[in-house]
């Protein structure tokens, strides 16, 4: 059995390590486990023995592998970030009672709240679907080391036998993720508390030291984004300390998602053992940029040269001459995936139902594993040594780029002979707002909702009876067009004036979609961590997309056909069908939405010669697919915006467009708002005060807007006053011509009574405003 000094025994021998995996295990038996504990189904003891069963059954599986060093600490009950936060001691001041009363139930209240304080607020791991939770920081905040969990998991694998590289998140990252606390100034810089920090990464060092760990992996994916020169130097600074430490492990500092640029000089001139660096995407331009800045002499290289987040086979070759390269420039090189595979789901091989010859093409976390083990194995013994793996590897890679799925003649010549007018509406905003005004005869302030209503557990059951074959497909169809009449026959109750079906026959506003298209596949075991227990099998857009039928031409007609006022199309937009999916990585991402676009072009010419006047194109993902460095970001603005004008373009002058999007702060993306040339855009609001109509006033912004004035994240029921006061602020940004009167987003987490209140209260604030107009 290997221990740690198995890595230091042939230092030069290039070993095969991942940085994490993924969390869940096969049945995911831990989000079982911990919603069983939360509902008092299971012990904590129950809870606790489980994910040490995951620990160790995970440690097995790469061990038996061939990894050589595997991670600790990367697991987590419910996010690494809380478990950092958790480490540092910054407990926010409303949860401490709670911690100090039960650690688990503590640690759970955090993540979720419990009834008397709110949770921390939870957002986007960089530009991955993981949403981590936020730490709230503050000029008081008092750190303490609390190496508990990053000592005993350790230990835990040591004591099974492996030799182990426990993971921390970093100082940097851990601070540049953080917000300033409620009440705190919020121009409060938590990066400003890096000083009173580092002694308690110094004490965890010092305990996983004594613990027996030879290196520790520091994650500073912060790094990877751009940082101005402050963070740099903080970089610099926190380095040089904790390398200064006396009686410390080797430290690694692992850095993913993008390349360093001006960070990884700061990274190789420090007194670090080593690095882990990212070779694949953007971040391939670390290679020249570690051998301009001199390479890592004496120290160790992780090079991540399989990608952590795509589902695709290596392209071993290729891996395997970055390998060669980086030989010359460190002192020792390993190989890794990119990344931690905490992104990608379990194992290809119990995708069964898919094609056995595009499971071949797949990767996923076992998979990846195997493929660092297969490329160190080859720099080790050389490339004859693993020429069976390198056979497979190419066949494969010619199979797939040769298939008729990745290759459709009709999708490649249509993307062809794509012209710059296609992705243009024919009429110019002016004259398409008349015609509008003149077909739809909207009041002044019209009222519509985004698209979905409460997804009840009645329409949640008719679909597992359909899947399941309890009910037959007309059982179900009549279910669901009697939840669309009732939909109907409320707003028109309620006088709404632009009315939707309410997506009943919609699981969810990609995969609806995705199930539609050519060139996509769905998994069955593919899950990934979304947050905290919540998991997603994203849907796999593998091949050329094409439609193969009309995807919601039949609800929404038969909507139409219900009510004499105009029904929304609904679509979801090319931007987030791509943002939610796994995409395919043998074409640039441009190709790939241009496809998406045209397919939805299709269905938005068959929506519109139904006599659809409205349709609403959703791209709420438009900006969390924003690239981490700020010079990739005009060339994915302009194909993203052009992907949606290409779904839209070819509509009549009187044919409104709405778009949505679900969050307030454009920042940088204003401009690309713009460019979508959408007649309408609904955004949320509500929270934060109509900032939005003044932001979109003040860039000057064209167009109609819809700013939500019905904060739906809670049950709440806003009162009609405080929605006309909403209306009214507005109104001072935008003229009336141009405001429409909505919620922020879709009804669907929604229950039914709230909702009926609210969109009653929505009616008449925009009426009472109306009348002062
Ligand atoms: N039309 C979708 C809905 O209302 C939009 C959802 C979203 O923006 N996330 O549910
Ligand atoms: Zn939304």
């Amino acid at each position: 059995m290997a221990d740690s000094s198995a890595t230091t025994a042939h230092p030069l021998h290039p070993l095969p390590t991942v940085h994490g995996y993924p969390r869940q295990g096969t049945g995911r038996e831990l989000k079982r486990a911990v919603e069983g504990y939360w509902a008092g189904r299971r012990t904590a003891g129950e809870l606790l023995g489980t994910a040490a069963r995951l620990r160790r059954d995970t440690w097995r599986r790469l061990t038996d592998a061939g990894v050589s060093e595997v991670p600790t600490g990367d697991f987590s009950l419910y996010d690494h970030v809380l478990d950092t936060l958790v480490m540092t001691g910054a407990i926010p001041p409303r949860h401490r009672a709670a911690l100090e009363a039960d650690a688990l139930d503590g640690y759970f209240a955090m993540a979720r709240g419990d009834q008397r304080t709110p949770p921390l607020e939870m957002t986007k791991w960089f530009d991955t679907n993981y949403h981590y939770l936020v730490p709230e920081l503050g000029p008081d905040t008092v750190f303490s080391a609390d190496s508990t969990k990053p000592v005993a998991e350790f230990t835990e694998a040591r004591q099974l036998g492996h030799a182990a590289r426990p993971v921390l998140v970093g100082p940097l990252t851990f601070l540049l993720l953080a917000k300033p606390a409620p009440g705190v100034d919020p121009a409060f810089e938590p990066l400003t508390l890096l000083d009173r920090l580092l002694p308690v990464y110094a004490e965890v060092l010092g305990d996983l030291r004594a613990a027996g760990a030879d290196w520790v992996q520091l994650d500073e994916p912060a790094l990877a984004a751009d940082q101005p020169p402050a963070v740099l130097s903080a970089a610099t600074r926190a380095l040089r300390d904790l390398g200064a430490l006396t009686d410390r492990p080797r430290l690694l500092v692992a850095s993913y998602f993008d390349r360093l640029g001006e960070a990884l000089p700061v990274l190789a001139q420090s007194p670090v053992e080593g690095l882990a660096l990212d070779f694949t995407g953007p971040a391939a331009a670390n290679l020249d940029d570690l051998a301009a800045a001199g390479g890592l002499p004496g120290k160790r290289l992780i090079a991540g040269v399989v990608d952590g987040r795509n589902i695709w086979t290596n392209n071993l070759e290729r891996s395997l001459a970055t390998l060669a390269t980086l030989l010359g420039l460190a002192g020792r090189v390993d190989v890794a995936p990119s990344c931690s595979l905490l992104h990608v789901p379990l194992d290809a091989t119990l995708e069964t139902d898919l094609d056995p010859q595009v499971v071949r093409w797949l990767a996923f976390a076992r998979q990846k594993t195997e493929e660092v083990v297969t490329l160190a194995r080859g720099l080790t013994e050389g490339t004859e040594a693993i020429g069976p793996q390198l056979a497979a590897n190419r066949a494969d890679r010619h199979a797939r780029s040769a298939s008729a799925l990745t290759h459709d003649p009709a999708v490649r010549a249509r993307c062809a002979a794509i012209g710059p007018a296609d992705s243009r509406r024919s009429q110019p905003y002016e004259k398409r707002v008349a015609a509008q005004r003149a077909r739809l005869g909207l009041p002044l302030l019209p009222t519509t909702t985004i698209g979905s209503f409460p997804q009840t557990t009645g329409l949640r059951t008719a679909r597992a009876d359909l899947r399941a074959g309890r009910i037959d497909e007309a059982v179900y169809d009549e279910r669901i067009a009697a939840e669309i009449r009732q939909v109907l026959d409320f707003q028109e109750q309620a006088g709404l004036d632009v009315l939707v079906h309410g997506e009943p026959e919609r699981n969810d506003m990609v995969q609806y979609f995705a199930e539609q298209l050519n060139g996509y596949l769905a998994t069955r075991h593919g899950w990934v961590q979304s947050y905290g227990t919540r998991y997603v099998r994203p849907p796999v857009l593998a091949g050329d997309v094409s439609r193969r039928a009309p995807m919601t031409l039949r609800w929404t007609r038969y909507a139409q056909s219900h009510t004499g006022k105009p029904v929304k199309g609904m679509l979801t937009g090319p931007v987030t069908m791509l943002a939610w999916s796994f995409v395919r990585d043998d074409q640039p991402r441009a190709d790939t939405a241009r496809q998406v676009a045209l397919a939805l072009r299709d269905e938005v010419a068959d929506l519109e010669a139904a006599g659809t006047a409205v349709i609403q194109v959703d791209e709420p993902a438009l900006r969390e697919t924003l690239p981490l460095r700020s010079a990739d970001r005009p060339s994915y603005l302009a194909w993203a915006t052009e992907a949606f004008r290409l779904t839209t373009g070819g509509v009549r002058a009187d044919t409104q467009i709405h778009t949505h999007m679900c969050y307030a702060e454009f920042g940088e993306i204003l401009a690309a708002i713009g460019d979508l040339d959408a007649d309408v855009i609904s955004l949320e609001a509500a929270r934060s005060h109509m900032e939005i109509a003044r932001e979109l006033a003040t860039a000057g912004y064209p167009r109609e807007v819809g700013p939500g004035v019905y904060d739906i994240h809670a049950p709440r029921v806003p009162g009609t006053a405080e929605m006309a006061a909403l209306l009214r602020e507005g109104l001072r940004a935008i003229p009336a011509e141009r405001l429409w009167a909505n919620p922020d987003c879709g009804l669907k987490t929604r229950g039914w009574a709230e909702v009926r209140a609210s969109l009653h209260h929505l009616t008449a604030a925009a009426r009472e405003v109306r009348t002062s107009l």
